[in-house]
């Protein structure tokens, strides 16, 4: 009933000519495999027209890695929901730890964007995650409930099913360290309860709920094959077309 995604952030990452062999070797390695999920790839905004022109006819979509949730205006060097939906952009990635960490982000913040991008029909990638110290704290579990909650503030039931979740113990993100498969098995399935409690069973078993931090060719297909772990989101691993093609193929 939910599909499979497997997204990859590039963060800041590549220049053109890199971004640009990127995709001929992706388009060339799906070719491939046959593809039983929803593939995104999420270059930063600088290669956005390019990746598109170059996905066109590939099975796969592009994602933005943030967005600013006002209306178009006076926002020097921001980046509009408009923008990104007028540029073929279906996806964008919300709220990742590395914008809450680095630029102040919070819940509030994200879910005023979540709203947005809704508003303009992209799909939003909300981010959640903990630090080690948070994890090896009593409140862990009502920690990632408040970011969960908090993040998708006011979000109606009909929206809610235009949703992605990405579980990315920050931990885990470019350290090596993953996760085990029971590790985020365990907080997807609170997470999917948590979801519940908030639109009811039938719309939370119809969000998918990624896994990210330190996925790999040789981890993927552990992680994805748990219940409530609906595909990845892939950082470093997804920079080269060869691995995230592997990655692709084991959901
Ligand atoms: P790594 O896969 O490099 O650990 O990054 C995960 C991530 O932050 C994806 O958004």
């Amino acid at each position: 009933m939910r599909k499979n995604i497997i997204a990859g952030n590039w963060k800041m990452n590549k220049t053109r000519e890199e971004s640009e062999s990127f995709v001929s070797d992706f388009i060339e390695g799906l070719s491939k495999i046959s593809i039983d999920c929803e593939v995104v790839v999420c270059p930063p905004a600088i290669f956005i027209d390019q990746v598109v022109q170059g996905l066109k006819n590939a099975n796969a979509s592009v994602g933005a890695q943030d967005m600013w949730h006002t209306a178009p205006g006076a926002w020097t060097g921001e980046i509009s929901g408009e923008m990104l939906s007028s540029s073929g952009v279906s996806y964008v990635i919300l709220g990742h730890s590395e914008r809450r960490e680095h630029f102040g982000e919070d819940n509030d913040l994200v879910s005023q964007k979540v709203h947005k991008a809704l508003s303009v029909g992209l799909k939003p990638i909300v981010c959640v995650g903990e630090t080690l110290e948070e994890r090896e704290g009593q409140d862990f579990q009502t920690l990632l409930k408040e970011r969960v909650f908090g993040s998708l503030k006011g979000v109606s039931v009909e929206d809610a099913e235009n949703i992605v979740i990405a579980y990315e113990p920050i931990w885990a993100i470019g350290t090596g360290l993953t996760a085990t498969p029971e590790q985020a098995q365990e907080v997807h399935s609170w997470i999917r309860d948590f979801l519940t409690s908030l639109y009811g069973a039938s719309v939370a078993q119809k969000i998918s709920i990624l896994y990210g931090g330190s996925v790999k060719p040789s981890n993927a297909a552990e992680l994805i094959k748990k219940e409530d772990i609906d595909g990845a989101l892939v950082g470093g691993a997804s920079l080269k077309a060869a691995d995230f093609v592997s990655i692709i193929q084991s959901a």
